[in-house]
């Protein structure tokens, strides 16, 4: 068990030598906040386990380094974003000549790359129909509107600490006595997400279909993996389930491969043979160049395109200036075709599980009640053991003390994580030393807090 009065005085010390150790990203932090809101370009970047965050200097393949000069590994790889690692050759090349030869970020006009992007995302993820958004967030709205207006449905219905982007459908939970309710902590909602959704535990086949047996329901938006509460995997038939009891409720469904992704080439959906209705993908196919995109089977398609009364061309709230530009669509034929390869997949799945059996050891060693889960690309801790099976119980395994305490020890000695998780993540220039590195410095941290 851990000590907690230990753990305070650990976690003091560590912060207090970040402080030490970062003065000019201490200063760059105080001199934004009369700024920035928040002090920081986009709130989320004050989630820091010491008090004020990191500030950037550089950023390239697997490594980044700081404003103080220290350099880092990077598992964290902007929660995704970078999957492809910073700053890939192939999709600096691809950009720089897009915005730099031959000119155009944001024109209003396809260009000539966009067709090979859809072909090669229908490959992976086997769905024929691709259009693009710069967000994950934004291809899981559009989405949503195509479901409802096909559905003639108001619902969508998720799994409980599920997240999918700042939607507001997607911002409730199940409550502590099976009721439905608005996530803690949801900012300006327009109406309570009641009244807009339904939500279940994920895992959990008989209230899904109590819950779609409303007939409401337009479309399941899940990821075939939860990822956001810690990793969440599958049971045995859960998935299979999910598909046979939305065909038989007329439910469409909505896999979002934006963190699954990391499974392999074709994310969940391509690695695991599932067949949804729709994918919905943002974040890493950029290479870091903002991107993101839905893919719909043929039947969505043909079912949208013959509706009549939809405007899909302008003002009807599907599509969005920028999405779809010609920059972005260089960067995600670039990363796709150069970079996220199928041979790049299987060398970070194969750190990935180097990267898990370390992390299992050391919970081992010290008997630890923690677990260690894995989904291809990417790998994540969690104080609970077994792993938890559901969003529910893997969010009542938080432990915010624990976790900022790894996080800055790690940060310290040149180990980034996710700051929302503890989730290490490989991209095509991640090494064995540095899936090392992290070892040492995580056996160290739990040493120390062992006593
Ligand atoms: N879907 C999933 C599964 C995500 O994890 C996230 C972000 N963490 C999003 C969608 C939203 O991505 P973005 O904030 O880039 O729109």
């Amino acid at each position: 068990m851990i000590d907690r009065s230990r753990l305070a005085v650990l976690l003091d010390r560590e912060r207090g030598s970040f402080r030490a150790r970062n003065p000019r990203s201490a200063a760059a932090y105080e001199a934004a906040r009369g700024h920035l809101f928040g002090g920081v370009p986009m709130t989320w970047m004050n989630k820091t386990a010491a008090g004020f965050p990191l500030y950037l200097a550089t950023a390239k393949g697997a490594r980044v380094t700081d404003v103080d000069g220290h350099e880092y590994v990077d598992l964290c790889l902007g929660d995704t974003g970078a999957m492809a690692g910073h700053s890939p050759a192939a999709t600096v090349a691809a950009v720089g000549r897009r915005f730099g030869e031959l000119g155009g970020a944001t024109v209003m006009m396809p260009t000539e790359d966009a067709g090979w992007v859809g072909e090669e995302l229908g490959r992976r993820f086997g769905l024929p129909y691709w259009s693009f958004s710069l967000t994950a967030t934004d291809a899981n709205r559009w989405a949503i509107r195509l479901a409802r207006a096909i559905t003639g449905r108001p619902k969508i219905l998720v799994n409980s600490y599920c997240y999918h982007g700042s939607v507001d459908e997607v911002l409730i939970v199940v409550g502590a006595d099976g009721e439905q309710v608005s996530r803690e902590g949801n900012v300006g909602a327009p109406v309570d997400p009641t009244v807009t959704s339904r939500v279940v535990e994920f895992n959990d086949l008989a209230a899904l279909e109590r819950e779609l047996a409303y007939g409401d329901v337009a479309a399941v938006l899940m990821e075939p993996a939860l990822t956001n509460i810690g990793i969440v995997l599958p049971e045995a038939g859960y998935l299979e389930g999910v598909r046979r009891l939305t065909e038989k409720y007329g439910t469409l469904l909505i896999n979002d491969e934006t963190h699954t992704f990391s499974a392999g080439p074709g994310g969940c959906t391509g690695a695991w043979g599932l067949s949804p209705d729709i994918v919905t993908i943002g974040k890493a196919i950029g290479g870091g160049i903002p991107s993101g995109g839905y893919g719909l089977s043929a039947e969505v398609a043909a079912q949208v395109e013959g509706m009549s009364g939809l405007d899909l061309v302008d003002m009807g709230g599907v599509g969005g200036t920028l999405a779809g530009n010609a920059l972005s669509v260089a960067a995600m034929r670039a990363t796709l075709e150069h970079v996220l390869t199928d041979d790049a997949f299987a060398r970070m799945t194969e750190l990935a599980t180097h990267f898990t059996k370390g992390v299992q050891d050391v919970i081992d060693r010290y008997s630890l009640p923690w677990s260690v889960t894995q989904l291809g690309a990417r790998a994540e801790y969690r104080f609970a053991s077994p792993a938890p099976r559901t969003g529910g119980e893997s969010n009542a395994a938080n432990d915010a003390d624990l976790d900022d305490y790894l996080h800055v020890y790690l940060a310290n000695r040149g180990v980034l994580l996710t700051p929302f998780h503890n989730m290490a993540l490989m991209c095509p220039d991640t090494t064995t030393n540095d899936v090392d590195l992290h070892h040492e410095v995580f056996a160290a941290a739990v040493a120390e807090l062992a006593g």
